[in-house]
């Protein structure tokens, strides 16, 4: 996802960018801006004549950029009824049902509207990699007992390649797919592709986070200064950049870019929660505490936070809150057991000592 500060110019349903100023997705037709004005203008049209699919497809896809996908599903199952030979009506419902889905069942769902898609239109790509999305959505929530979901995700990538080389968005899922199956030198070739193709900020910080996850720290960085310079006002790309600069020792040129951040939105969380990590790299616990303690009022359950506000209080010795945060980070994520229980013995070894 691509997080901009002033303007939304990603398609809601299917996550196609946008050009700027486009009132429609290029990729599938939803609106990206004045949704509220194509419901009613569908809505005219389903009254003129309530058998013209099409103009349920259009309500389908105005609702769901409102966010209302409960209306968008009925809408969508009412243009399938009038006319189940349209790929593209598949392939909107299937997207509803991914953006709308909690659990399993939804992406079954989604995976078969987009299966019975690519049965009517054995050529497209949008189909197979909006199959691969919700192959993946299904491959996080089983973790571990993924690997045969991520495994058909590649291949429908794959497949969709073949048939057009010269689609960035496909270069893209497919770099992230391989950065979540560990294979970092394929997603950075991957990532590469799309760049040749077109310079873009997305492009550059999947390459980044390839990068960075070989600890390429330096060229990652490259890459991440080269997304700000296309999106100056993307907070992504500036959080990476904070991510790298800290990875690098740079901790206050890091404070200056989680800054730049909270400048434009003085609320943001994740350039807090960075901010604060910088801070504390950079000896400064007190005024991570600040920026931990904020960003935790805005998500209290954030386990990174409680983790670095935890070693702030415990640089500043106050080791009572440092084992309070601890323990609840250990809480709320399982897995940071293992590195945070040694440390909080030691907290309470030193608060022991008189
Ligand atoms: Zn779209």
């Amino acid at each position: 996802m691509i997080l901009l500060f002033f303007l939304v110019s990603e398609c809601a349903l299917c996550g196609e960018s946008a050009r700027e100023g486009a009132r429609y997705c290029a990729s599938c037709g939803t609106p990206i801006r004045d949704a509220e004005e194509a419901e009613r203008d569908a809505g005219a049209a389903i009254e003129r004549d309530p058998r013209n699919a099409e103009a349920w497809a259009k309500r389908a896809r105005a609702r769901a950029a409102r966010g209302d996908l409960a209306a968008a599903r009925l809408d969508a199952d009412r243009a399938l009824e009038l006319d189940g030979f349209r790929a593209s009506f598949w392939l909107d419902r299937g997207r509803i049902h991914l953006l709308a889905a909690q659990e399993e069942v939804d992406l079954r769902a989604a995976i078969e509207d987009f299966a019975q898609a690519l049965r009517l239109d054995p050529k497209s790509t949008r189909a197979r990699a909006s199959r691969a999305d919700a192959l993946i959505r299904l491959a996080d929530l089983r973790g571990e007992n993924g690997v045969p979901q991520r495994n058909a995700a590649l291949l429908f990538l794959q497949e969709a390649l073949d048939l057009d080389p010269a689609d960035v968005g496909l270069w893209l899922r497919l770099a992230d797919l391989r950065i979540l199956r560990g294979e970092f030198a394929e997603a950075t070739e991957a990532a590469r592709r799309a760049l040749a193709i077109r310079k873009t900020a997305p492009a550059h910080l999947v390459r980044a986070r390839a990068r960075a996850a070989q600890r390429r720290f330096a060229e990652a960085l490259e890459d991440a200064n080269e997304a700000v310079r296309l999106a100056p006002e993307s907070a992504e790309a500036r959080l990476a950049r904070g991510r790298l600069l800290i990875s690098l020792g740079r901790f206050s040129d890091a404070v200056a870019e989680y800054s730049e951040v909270l400048h434009r939105r003085r609320d943001h969380a994740d350039a807090l929660v960075g901010r604060g990590r910088a801070r504390l790299a950079g000896a400064e616990p007190l005024l991570a505490i600040d920026d931990l303690s904020r960003a935790l009022e805005l998500r209290p359950n954030d386990g990174d936070a409680l983790e670095a506000r935890g070693a702030a209080y415990f640089a500043l010795r106050r080791y009572d809150p440092a084992i309070a945060d601890w323990t609840r980070a250990i809480e709320l994520r399982p897995p940071l057991r293992a590195r945070l229980a040694p440390l909080r013995d030691e907290a309470r070894r030193k608060r022991g000592e008189p």
